[in-house]
């Protein structure tokens, strides 16, 4: 099929002459046809790149922007965990004066290193960074407060270790017998003594606190009243107190029971009164601190009162 030659005509409106007209043959007109379309489609790309370039510049200066407003926080950040590292240490330090009270070994700081030093375990590089110096100052913020938690954590467990024994040195204080029974000067301790009523030397497993008929006498320290009794060995009346695992005094001689069986007594409560039951050669309190049945010195167990609770 032959191809007709195509004519462009411009024809001005209000005018009765072509202004320009110009043949062309079929090929010269698929040529111009081309060249048409490559200079738009060029126009249109150049247009898109200008205007994406201008928005990527855009977009890139905001960036940048916020990048140095993130890169203040950052700073203002590391400050803040720097703070919390002068607050960690001051517990640190209190948590070992406590340690001291509690009469708790101390930490090596060997162990406070394992339970707060290393690497880390290395935190992971959870971002890119351009700038070398945020990168370094991010990292150490996370090594840091990944210090901290560990630190934290051990705080924890050494005030726990701590609270329980305190809490059993109170245990400890207040069920140990810690003052005198009575009031009265002693007339016999603790050792070999010459029995009165036989002239025989005769081990005393206690202490005799000679005063007045109902003269109170008082628990030495916290317990449960175990046994209440009379003494076949000559003891007379007596009340004996558990107080904590192995340890009991035993009170003889009384002339009034003022508990019960099973009761549980305070340091410093009244528990009976003194008497002269028994083989006794005046009214007096026999007093005897046991520790696993065996009797010890009281006298080791009068500990001055501001020890005492
Ligand atoms: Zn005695």
């Amino acid at each position: 099929m032959k191809l007709n030659p195509v004519t462009i005509v411009v024809i001005p409106h209000r005018k009765e002459k072509p202004v320009w007209e110009r043949s062309f043959s079929p090929g010269s007109f698929l040529i111009l046809l081309s060249l048409l379309l490559i200079l738009f489609g060029g126009g249109v790309f150049f247009a898109h790149f200008y205007f994406s370039h201008t928005y990527q510049t855009l977009k890139l200066k905001r960036l940048s922007e916020e990048n140095e407003i993130l890169k203040e926080r950052l700073s203002q950040f590391q400050e803040r965990v720097q703070e919390l590292d002068l607050q960690l240490a001051e517990i640190t330090q209190r948590e070992k004066s406590l340690r001291v009270v509690a009469d708790l070994p101390e930490i090596s700081p060997q162990v406070r290193e394992v339970g707060v030093g290393g690497e880390g375990g290395g935190a992971p590089d959870l971002l890119f960074f351009y700038d070398e110096e945020t990168a370094r100052q991010a990292k150490r913020i996370n090594f840091d407060l990944e210090k901290f938690i560990r630190q934290a954590k051990l705080e924890k467990e050494s005030i726990a270790e701590i609270w329980k024994s305190l809490k059993n040195k109170k245990y400890l204080l207040s069920h140990t017998p810690s003052v005198k029974p009575t009031i009265g000067y002693i007339t016999r301790g603790f050792g070999m003594h010459i029995d009165p009523f036989t002239g025989q030397l005769k081990p005393h497993y206690g202490i005799d606190f000679a005063a007045k008929i109902g003269t109170p006498v008082w628990a030495t320290a916290d317990g449960r009243v175990g046994n209440i009794g009379w003494d076949k060995n000559g003891f007379g009346t007596y009340i004996e107190i558990d107080h904590r695992k192995g340890v009991q005094t035993y009170y003889a001689h009384l002339s009034k029971v003022e508990v019960r069986i099973g009761e549980e007594v305070k340091r410093g409560q009244l528990i009976g009164r003194v008497g002269n039951s028994g083989r006794s050669t005046g009214p007096h309190l026999h007093y005897e601190v046991r520790i696993n049945g065996s009797p010890v010195n009281p006298r080791n167990y009068f500990l001055p009162e501001n020890i005492a609770d």
